[in-house]
């Protein structure tokens, strides 16, 4: 039952299911980010097979030849148990991803991680230039501070709104005033950043970007455009007949539960969605 209720937002449980996934979207000119599912590890030992499991996938990327990279949250890597430890299991993927020109997606958890996040991703860059990319959130106060330190290092950023709930101290509260603060960020990574990638299903945010492209003579080259695998299917097959690079985020694995709420709670019509589902099984 609860494969069927996750499958619209989860590849699969199985590494070999989300390859299969990023099989068929390479074969529809699709990039992807492949993400093996799980956060805040509580032992050492836990933090060690995540790292071996996101190196079998890179394995598996560099074997099936896929147009791929990772993403990981640090608190999967141990980053609660030992920060030191946490680092050295992301520089051992970066290490793997520089060798098979993938690359490691850093996302962003909550505010309370945001600063020792942002410090190993200036570690790895500095260890492995270019193959390690940080995630901004739109919805936080200092990100365009943040994105100025990281534009000026060369790290690629992905901006994206933020998905977690903070105080109104960090955080924008009001919908309007995250997208208005995400359309200036994003003008800014296009003018300052190194390969940004645009991460947001929001239609206005994407025709916004297509305008600014189009009238600032940006080539498709220079950036990339991200969603989540199941969400927007129509835009993203939109944006990629247009020609422009898109990245699909694509999550396998157990640890479904609090990937599968975040996604349930950013839009109210979802629990529908899974009222009806739990009723037909
Ligand atoms: C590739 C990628 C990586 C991300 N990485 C991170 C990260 O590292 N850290 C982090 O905090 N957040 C991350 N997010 C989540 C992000 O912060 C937002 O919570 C999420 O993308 C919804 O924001 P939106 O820009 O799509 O705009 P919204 O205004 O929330 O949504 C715009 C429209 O998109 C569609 N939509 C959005 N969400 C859903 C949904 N769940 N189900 C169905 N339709 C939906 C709806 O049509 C909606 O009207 C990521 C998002 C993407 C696309």
């Amino acid at each position: 039952m609860t494969r069927q209720l996750t499958s619209r937002f989860v590849a699969g449980r199985t590494l070999g299911e989300g390859i299969g996934v990023l099989q068929k979207l390479a074969a529809e000119r699709i990039l992807a980010t492949l993400d093996h599912l799980g956060e805040n590890v509580s032992s050492l030992e836990d933090a060690a097979a995540s790292r071996d499991s996101y190196l079998s996938a890179l394995a598996q990327i560099q074997a099936a030849q896929l147009p791929a990279t990772v993403s990981l949250k640090l608190t999967q890597f141990g980053l609660d148990v030992s920060p030191e430890a946490c680092e050295a299991n992301v520089l051992a993927l970066a290490e793997r991803a520089s060798a098979i020109d993938s690359r490691v997606e850093i996302d962003m958890e909550s505010s309370d991680y945001t600063d020792r996040t942002l410090a190993i991703v200036n570690r790895i860059q500095d260890r492995f230039p270019g193959y390690v990319r940080a995630v901004i959130q739109a919805y936080l106060y200092r990100s365009e501070t943040d994105i100025k330190m990281l534009s000026a290092r060369g790290i690629p950023v992905r901006l994206c709104k933020g998905a977690y709930r903070e105080p109104p101290s960090v955080a924008f509260e009001r919908k309007p005033d995250v997208d208005a603060n995400y359309v200036k960020l994003m003008k800014l990574l296009l003018a300052e950043g190194n390969y940004p990638a645009i991460a947001s299903h929001d239609e206005n945010i994407v025709r916004e970007a297509e305008r600014h492209i189009r009238e600032q003579k940006i080539g498709a080259e220079r950036f990339e455009f991200q969603m989540l695998y199941g969400i927007r299917r129509d835009l993203q097959r939109e944006l990629v007949s247009q020609g422009f690079r898109l990245r699909l985020y694509v999550p396998y694995g157990d640890a479904w539960y609090p990937y599968f709420m975040r996604r349930l709670a950013e839009r109210p019509a979802n629990l529908i969605f899974l009222a009806k589902n739990l009723v037909r099984s």
